[in-house]
């Protein structure tokens, strides 16, 4: 026995929601990166999934028992306009029931075309696919909330993108797939579409504001309170999610689809990486003011459900939506005193974050790396120069320090939690994926080992901890690889 111990909620929503959707046969699936320790999380037997062939059921070849597909509809605004969507390319198994009794979506990417499919082909190529693994499991490491991923077959058919390259299906795990814009295509429907998706997702993420009064006001204010506290998380690691369309951000709370993301360098608001962002409308500095953004959008789609009266029901939604400013920026200064080993709060401590910010987009300083010195208290002495404004800053924060009753060994004990260490380097999932299309693993199974621990200091890696320019003087870019 695997352990498959599947349900389908979702499938209970209205027809409008979702459709069948019978995963496409591959030629030749071969498993290429499993997540043992997940496996066992969801109360799947790894071995005998191996045994029975993980490969054709990751690949989607058979149908783990119990599994019901379905691809989910959604609609969702793309770089701020508003367009129907679904899974193109994804396929709903079921959700799994967990051991410790969690209920988590699984989910195959790439597994073929869909009823919502529309001119894709359905199918995914290795590398993103990859690259989700990685990102998604460092982040996870990190203790951001996101999705998981369980395994990666290659599938032995081409995908032909502006190259052909080698097609591949993500076996992602999920709180569950609800959207923003899954509540949008509820709102192109009617308000009976809309309130039987927010009772789902009141019962399924937020089961204490069951007798709340105003509960879908007070889902709202809640969904809004996970994401305010998520993109702080982000922030706070330098994390650049690349491509925050209303459909691309989870109701759980999650972070989810990971396309062109990528973890930021030297320190600078404007950090952008996708190669299709032009505008930088989703660059590290907007990623507070575009979750936001959606949120609204979110809270249009809910209105109805808000207050009969549609003035009012406006009033009431943007009561809402403006504590979302004040929601990040307590999560972000918290977790900057954390990265400071500041365990009180003092008015000034914005501006002693602020100053060290500015110190760091000043000299393109590497933002992990500033953080990591800081811990090991030796950021002074990597500066090849005397630094006045650095050592003026120096002498603020040991005033600071010495205000606060903790000793400096706390101090660097609550830095050594919230710094990490290791983070996955531009040139280090570069390099994992060039050797993993030229089918060597090994690089890239050194890397998820690295990024799995981000937090030990202990270990002196130059390799993983090299901030990795672009090629050539270029910026570093990433695509979205659909
Ligand atoms: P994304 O940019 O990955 O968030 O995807 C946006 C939309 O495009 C989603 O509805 C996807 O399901 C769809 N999509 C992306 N790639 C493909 C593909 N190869 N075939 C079909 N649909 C796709
Ligand atoms: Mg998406």
């Amino acid at each position: 026995m695997a352990g498959w111990r599947f349900e389908h909620t979702y499938a209970e929503l209205p027809q409008l929601f979702h459709a069948p959707a019978a995963p496409t046969e591959v030629r030749e699936p071969r498993l290429v990166a499993f997540n043992r320790p997940l496996a066992a999380a969801l109360g799947l037997d790894a071995e005998a999934i191996e045994r029975l062939g993980g490969a054709a059921i990751f690949a989607g070849n058979g149908l783990p028992q119990g599994a019901k597909p379905i691809a989910q509809a959604y609609a969702g605004h793309q770089f701020g306009h508003f367009t129907t969507l679904g899974d193109g390319r994804a396929i709903l198994l079921g959700e799994q029931i967990t051991p410790s009794g969690a209920r988590v979506d699984i989910q195959l990417k790439g597994a073929g075309r869909t009823n919502y499919s529309r001119r894709g082909d359905g199918r995914a190529a290795l590398g993103p696919m990859l690259r989700e693994y990685i990102i998604s499991e460092a982040m996870h490491a990190l203790g951001i909330p996101t999705t998981r991923s369980l395994a990666v077959v290659t599938t032995g058919e081409p995908v032909y993108r502006e190259a052909a390259l080698q097609g591949a299906v993500l076996t992602r795990v999920a709180a569950s797939h609800i959207r923003v814009g899954t509540m949008e295509w509820a709102a192109r429907n009617d308000s009976g579409a809309i309130r039987a998706l927010a009772d789902y997702t009141l019962m399924r993420h937020y089961p204490e504001l069951a007798d709340a009064p105003d509960r879908y006001l007070a889902l709202l204010d809640a969904i809004l309170a996970r994401q305010a506290s998520l993109i702080a998380r982000w922030q706070l690691v330098g994390f650049v999610h690349g491509v925050m369309n209303t459909d691309n951000m989870a109701l759980s709370g999650e972070t989810i689809d990971y396309g062109p993301c990528a973890f930021m360098d030297a320190y600078d608001p404007a950090t952008v990486f996708s190669s299709i962002d032009h505008g930088g409308r989703y660059a590290y500095g907007n990623q507070p003011p575009i979750a936001q953004w959606n949120l609204a959008r979110l809270a249009e789609a809910m209105l109805p459900l808000f207050d009969s009266d549609a003035d009012r029901a406006i009033e009431r939604a943007i009561a809402v939506l403006d504590l979302f400013p004040l929601r990040f920026e307590q999560h972000w200064l918290d977790g900057m005193r954390a990265k400071l080993g500041l365990f009180t709060r003092e008015d000034d401590d914005a501006a002693l974050v602020n100053d060290l910010l500015a110190w760091m987009q000043q000299r393109s300083a590497d933002f992990t790396n500033t953080f990591r010195l800081l811990t090991s208290g030796r950021l002074l002495d990597a500066s090849t120069n005397a630094d006045p404004e650095l050592e003026a800053w120096h002498r603020r924060l040991a005033a600071r320090r010495g205000r606060q009753p903790q000793a400096p060994a706390e101090a660097e004990a609550l830095m050594r939690r919230h710094n990490p260490a290791f983070i996955p380097r531009n040139h280090n999932v570069e390099e994992a994926l060039q050797a993993a299309t030229g089918n060597d693993y090994s690089v890239m199974e050194r890397l998820l080992e690295v990024l799995a621990t981000p937090y030990d200091h202990e270990r002196d890696l130059p390799k993983f901890s090299a901030p990795g320019s672009g090629t050539g003087g270029q910026p570093y870019r990433t695509f979205c690889g659909t």
